[in-house]
């Protein structure tokens, strides 16, 4: 990978901020967009705006083919079997309230039970916890070990036949741990449950083939794999996604209305009532060939290596906490420095032009458990650099003096 070929395609990365070169490490939030996801909205705009499956019309037949060609592209992303099988969604998170919303509250009853981790972004938590509250179905957690993984064992324990869904992260959006989720996936399915995975942290870091997972469901989101906000994706298994009723209503997603009663179009459109996020399938279509064309593979070793020389220069640090499993984990390194709340230093790191998040990461369930009230979170993308890898470890250092000597 030519990291600097890589980053000329990134206009934002080139400016300063607070008077320094922009280290941009909060990808784990949102990812930064190449010039070819900008440039191709641009054009979507500028050439063929038009609403999709409604007009006969020369505009509405472009825009028409772009959308479901950025689905066709969405398919061989992740190697779904059909396009039938690939939904728009909002993001990650509507994609999982589709889930828990049209196939949890149908299929869940008293005594059921869903199994989740508490690693689980609130995406992943809440929409369950409601699921439960509203059908007495019982919420029920596989513990984490010391270092923030999962045992098998304690997948065996807690999945058991009164288990409907198991619903889990493929990678964590805080421990930057990678959970064994084809190995859960037989679990849940040798005992009669679905298999739910969130692969908002997973989808823009590494190859996905949901056929080789064998999960029933997976989400991600188009923003933090460097196309637009606005628009994620939800695979769902065919056979599965045809018993489920619509989330949404309205528009676009009929067969036939009639006064008191109406049917539903077919696969994948039931699941897409209104006017979708057409510029934005455009640019997700844009950002799955940028991706694609620079390698899954290259982009999941390259971000392992940062996280590797994070993990190894920020461990020098006196006083520094990081949390997470050493190894089989993606470019995330959280931690905190002793002393010195998250959201100060995250503050003076930002006056040396360094991007990183500080609070709760959307998982305050996972912050009781590290006995914290946030943390300070470091995440990478394709275009980060060692050398910005060494600024963060700088910054930190240069915070801490700041602080004083509070250790
Ligand atoms: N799950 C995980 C693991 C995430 O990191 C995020 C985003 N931080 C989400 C779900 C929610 O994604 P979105 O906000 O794009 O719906």
């Amino acid at each position: 990978m030519d990291i600097e070929t890589i980053r000329e395609q990134f206009p934002i990365l080139h400016q300063e901020v607070n008077g320094a070169p922009l280290v941009y490490l909060d990808n784990g939030a949102t990812s930064q967009k190449p010039k070819a996801v900008i440039e191709a909205m641009e054009r979507y705009y500028k050439e063929y705006n038009s609403n999709i499956h409604r007009g006969v019309h020369t505009l509405g037949t472009l825009a028409t083919d772009a959308y479901e060609g950025a689905r066709e592209k969405v398919r061989r992303f992740i190697n779904a079997g059909s396009t039938e099988e690939v939904i728009f969604t909002r993001g990650t998170t509507t994609a999982l309230n589709t889930v828990a919303y049209s196939y949890g509250r149908a299929n869940l009853k008293e005594g059921d039970e869903v199994v989740i981790t508490p690693m689980e972004h609130h995406a992943n938590l809440i929409p369950w916890q409601q699921a439960c509250k509203a059908t007495g179905a019982t919420l029920k957690y596989i513990p984490l070990q010391s270092d923030g993984t999962i045992d098998l064992d304690d997948v065996r324990k807690t999945v058991t036949p009164r288990t409907k869904i198991v619903a889990m992260a493929h990678a964590s959006n805080v421990l930057g741990t990678i959970n064994p989720v084809k190995e859960v996936a037989k679990i849940a399915h040798e005992n009669g449950a679905v298999m739910v995975v969130d692969g908002a942290q997973s989808a823009p870091h590494m190859k996905i083939d949901v056929r080789d997972l064998d999960c029933d469901f997976y989400a991600f989101s188009s923003h933090k794999m460097a196309g637009p906000t606005g628009i994620g994706v939800l695979y769902g298994k065919k056979a599965l996604l045809e018993n489920m009723e619509p989330f949404e209503t309205g528009g676009e997603m009929i067969d036939f209305v009639d006064l008191y009663d109406s049917t539903w179009k077919e696969l994948p459109w039931k699941f897409e009532a209104g006017t979708m996020p057409i510029a934005e399938a455009v640019g997700l279509a844009s950002a799955i060939d940028f991706l694609t064309e620079v390698g899954l593979e290259n982009i999941h070793v390259h971000e392992t290596e940062l996280a590797r020389y994070a993990l190894e220069l920020l461990s020098d640090i006196d006083g520094i906490e990081i949390y997470g499993p050493m190894e089989n984990r993606v470019g995330i390194v959280t931690f905190n420095l002793k002393g010195v709340h998250a959201h100060d230093l995250s503050t003076i790191l930002d006056t040396m032009g360094i991007a990183v998040r500080a609070g709760h990461h959307c998982c305050q369930p996972l912050m009781r458990w590290l006995g914290v009230s946030a943390t300070a979170r470091a995440s990478f993308y394709l275009y980060n650099t060692k050398a910005e890898v060494e600024k963060l470890a700088d910054g930190i250092r240069k915070a801490k003096e700041y602080f004083g000597d509070v250790l």
